[in-house]
C-alpha cells in the first residue's frame, strides 16, 4: 500500500462519503473525517480508501477476440482500457503515481501501451485525474476532456478549492475539448460523451457498444454524482452546482445501460460480478438494473446532503 506524506489532507471520493482524509502520524491506517464536519472517523470508508492503492490483476470485463473493455485500475479505483486495431483508449489515470500502474497493466494484458492514442477523463478529481499527466507522458496520447473540467486539469487544482494544494493533482494539458454528444472514434470503436455535471463542473460519462456472443451491449462509464467534498451552499464549490446535479439526475433518470461501469468499483458491484466472470460467465457484467438502482440512491443522498448543508449554513448565518 502506498502511503501519504504526513500533514497532507487528501480529498477523496467514495460512494458513502467523498471525504477529506487527514493522515495521522502513522499514515496507515488513515483517519478519514467526513466532508461536512469533524465527525467520528468512518472505519468503513478507511477500508475503502486503502483499496485505492491495492493492485489487482487486470482483466477483460466483456468482449471477444481482440475487442472489448478491460479493467486496468486498482481494487478501489476504476481505470479502463479499450484496445482497437488503430491504437488504444484509456479512461482515467487513478491517483498521482498510478499512471505507470495503468501502463504496466496494459503490458500484462498483452498489449503495447505505447499504442494508446486517446486518454479520457471522467472528472478532474485527483483520484481519477492524478495519474493522467504521467500516463500522457509515457504514451504520448491525446487527452480529451470537457471545457468544464479543463481549468482544474490544466491548473492541477480542485475547482473551488484552488488554494488547497493537498487536493491538487499533477497538471495535465487538455489537447481537445469534447462537448455533450460528441463521438470519439478510433478504429471500429466509438464512444459518446454525455456531460453529467455536478460532482465536477465538467463531469463526463461515456457510452459505447461492445459485442459478446453475437449480441451488442450498451456500456456506460458513469462519471459520478456523489456530493463528495463539494460545498453546495455558501459559497458553492462553483456557481450553479445544485442546478447541475439536478439536471444530471433528470437526464439520467431513464438510462438503463446493459453494462454499468464507473471509476469506483463499488458503485457497480465489481467484486461480485468478477466472481461470476471467474467461474465462466462471459455476461457477468450485464446488469441493466444496476445503474437505475445506483442513480436513484445518489439522488436521495444528494438531496439529504443539500438539506444538511443548508441547515448548517443557515445556523451560521443566524449567529
Ligand atoms: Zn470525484
Amino acid at each position: 500500500m502506498r502511503t501519504i506524506k504526513n500533514g497532507l489532507i487528501v480529498g477523496i471520493c467514495g460512494l458513502a462519503a467523498c471525504a477529506m482524509v487527514e493522515p495521522a502520524e502513522n499514515p496507515a491506517p488513515v483517519a478519514p473525517v467526513t466532508a461536512s464536519s469533524a465527525e467520528a472517523p468512518d472505519l468503513e470508508f478507511q477500508k475503502l480508501y486503502q483499496t485505492w492503492f491495492e493492485n489487482i490483476e487486470p482483466f477483460r470485463v466483456i468482449g471477444e477476440g481482440q475487442r472489448g473493455i478491460y479493467f486496468v485500475g486498482t481494487r478501489g479505483l476504476g481505470m479502463f482500457f479499450i484496445p482497437t486495431s488503430q491504437g488504444h483508449i484509456v479512461i482515467d489515470g487513478g491517483m498521482p503515481g498510478q499512471g505507470k500502474q495503468v501502463w504496466d497493466n496494459i503490458i500484462k494484458l498483452g498489449y503495447d501501451p505505447a499504442d494508446v492514442k486517446i486518454l479520457l477523463n471522467s472528472h478532474a478529481h485527483l483520484d481519477h485525474s492524478g495519474g493522467l499527466a504521467e500516463l500522457k507522458q509515457l504514451t504520448g496520447a491525446t487527452l480529451l476532456a470537457s471545457e468544464g473540467d479543463r481549468s482544474a486539469l490544466e491548473g492541477g487544482f480542485y475547482l473551488g478549492s484552488e488554494d488547497d494544494a493537498s487536493i491538487g493533482a499533477p497538471p495535465v494539458k487538455v489537447d481537445k475539448i469534447i462537448a455533450d454528444g460528441d463521438v470519439v472514434t478510433l478504429g471500429p470503436v466509438s464512444l459518446t460523451a454525455h456531460l453529467t455535471p455536478g460532482h465536477t463542473r465538467g463531469c463526463t460519462s461515456w457510452t459505447m457498444d461492445v459485442r459478446q456472443g453475437g449480441e451488442t451491449y450498451q456500456t456506460l462509464f458513469f462519471c459520478s454524482a456523489s456530493v463528495a467534498a463539494n460545498r453546495l451552499v455558501g459559497p458553492p464549490q462553483y456557481p450553479g452546482i445544485v442546478a447541475d446535479y439536478r439536471k444530471t439526475f433528470a437526464i439520467t433518470r431513464d438510462w438503463k445501460p446493459d453494462i454499468f461501469l464507473s471509476n469506483h468499483p463499488e458503485f457497480f458491484g465489481m467484486a461480485e460480478k468478477q466472481e461470476k466472470l471467474a467461474v465462466g460467465d462471459p455476461l457477468a457484467f450485464v446488469d441493466d438494473s444496476g445503474f437505475p438502482r445506483f442513480i436513484g440512491k445518489m439522488e436521495l443522498w444528494f438531496e439529504a446532503a443539500l438539506e444538511k448543508q443548508m441547515l448548517k449554513y443557515n445556523a451560521i448565518m443566524k449567529d
